[in-house]
């Protein structure tokens, strides 16, 4: 069997937790099994690097901070490698660019354009394991590029898809996918599986136990995830097209509270408004999500929709000009705002899920600002400070204490 194996940043955070992963790798390559194992940077590593970066020059290009946090990978890569060889294994690490990660140049979001597993192939030909560095590629200026954070879930999957592994196991450090986070609501419960489709509402929604680029690659590449931990040997989650175990209504809830929401108060109630102003926010390439128009009175109409919270200052940016233009009474970016989802194959068929979660957090006190829906998903957003007890309380209504 070829096992593709990805470690998180905790998963490796000190020395003994290095020789904990290398027990783990070895044992599964001592079953017989060709071994690739995709590694983070040791804990907090990626976030020290960007708070030194920011400390000299807060804006020293894209570029150079992909060169600077591509190096927290390449310590853990090599010192995972030291440790499987000190238990007497034949192993080797790879850089990205080593591993044959093509990217595109969107420096801090690069995509993957493909992975050439020559080296890899050839290393496991010669029986060695293969750490390899997550969250890294190379762009066509062979210049060194980052995935983004979270990244190294989809480095994994990409090695998975290009070598058509027989599994992708992703260790972390809770036991698997849970109803929602196992370390806010302690009465979550660790799903034994849930859809890629799920999955991938979930992540986007803000579980990040897995990266959602890395579903979607999975979806898309039919790759078998399993999201395990890295501290207990036990089952973890299976990631697939389908799944016949759980018939639950709701799969999960889901935080994401850094967000913003844009409003721009009192535009023209005429055609090609929503046009003009969302033409303008893709330009700037940030992604929107809930949209709000409110109906068209007294010839004036109010438009709301939520991006990442780090694209807010952005949004506003790129409307400013056309705002003014067209004399609107307020143009405002608010940070102090999160969305709960509701995620559920099961919604699909079932009438009055969202009147449900409505109600849960009815009964709580929330108010809700905004709504938005896919087939299997209900978001809502909420004030910041509101955040945790709409999870609490939608959680216990759907999945109980
Ligand atoms: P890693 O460093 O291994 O990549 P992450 O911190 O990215 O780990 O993801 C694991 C974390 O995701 C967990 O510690 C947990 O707090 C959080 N999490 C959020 N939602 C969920 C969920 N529904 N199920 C499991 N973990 C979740
Ligand atoms: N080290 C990177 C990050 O912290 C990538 C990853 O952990 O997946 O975002
Ligand atoms: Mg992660």
């Amino acid at each position: 069997m070829l096992v593709v194996k990805k470690f998180g940043g905790s998963s490796v955070a000190d020395a003994q937790r290095v020789m904990n992963v290398a027990r783990i790798v070895t044992d599964t390559y001592k079953e017989g099994n060709d071994v690739v194992v995709v590694v983070s940077a040791q804990g907090d590593t990626t976030d020290d690097l960007i708070e030194k970066a920011l400390e000299i020059n807060p804006r020293g290009g894209k570029r150079e901070m992909d060169m600077l946090l591509s190096a927290g990978e390449q310590i853990s890569i090599s010192l995972l490698a030291m440790a499987i060889s000190s238990l007497g294994y034949p192993v080797i690490s790879l850089l990205g660019w080593q591993a044959g990660f093509q990217t595109n140049s969107t420096y801090g979001a690069a995509r993957i354009k493909r992975v050439d597993p020559e080296r890899i192939r050839a290393e496991l030909d010669k029986r060695r394991i293969v750490v390899v560095a997550g969250f890294q590629g190379i762009n066509k200026y062979d210049d060194i590029t980052t995935l983004g954070r979270g990244g190294s879930d989809t480095s994994a999957v990409a090695i998975a898809a290009s070598m058509h592994a027989d599994v992708c196991q992703i260790y972390t450090d809770v036991e698997g996918v849970y109803t929602a986070d196992p370390r806010k609501i302690p009465s979550a419960i660790k799903l034994t599986e849930i859809t890629y489709d799920e999955m991938l509402e979930m992540a986007t929604s803000g579980a990040q136990v897995l990266n959602n680029r890395s579903v979607e690659m999975a979806k898309k590449y039919g790759v078998e995830l399993e999201v395990l931990s890295s501290l207990k040997r036990a089952p973890g989650t299976k990631v697939k097209e389908v799944t016949n175990v759980e018939k639950m209504l709701i799969k999960g809830v889901a935080k994401d509270d850094s967000v913003a929401r844009v409003s721009i108060i009192g535009l023209p109630d005429s055609p090609g408004i929503a046009f003009k102003i969302f033409s303008r926010i893709a330009k700037a390439h940030i992604c929107v999500d809930n949209i709000l128009q409110s109906v068209g009175r007294d010839g004036t109409k109010d438009i709301a929709f939520t991006v990442p919270a780090s694209n807010g200052d952005e949004a506003v940016q790129a409307l400013k000009e056309y705002c003014e233009a067209k004399g609107v009474k307020a143009l405002e970016c608010d940070t102090n705002v999160a969305k709960v989802s509701i995620v559920g194959a099961g919604m699909e068929t079932h009438e009055g899920v969202a009147a449900d979660m409505f109600g849960a957090l009815s009964d709580a006190g929330i108010n809700i600002q905004m709504i938005s829906s896919s087939e299997i998903r209900v978001s809502v957003l909420v004030e910041k400070k509101d955040a945790d007890r709409a999870v609490e309380a939608v959680h216990r209504h759907f999945l109980g204490d």
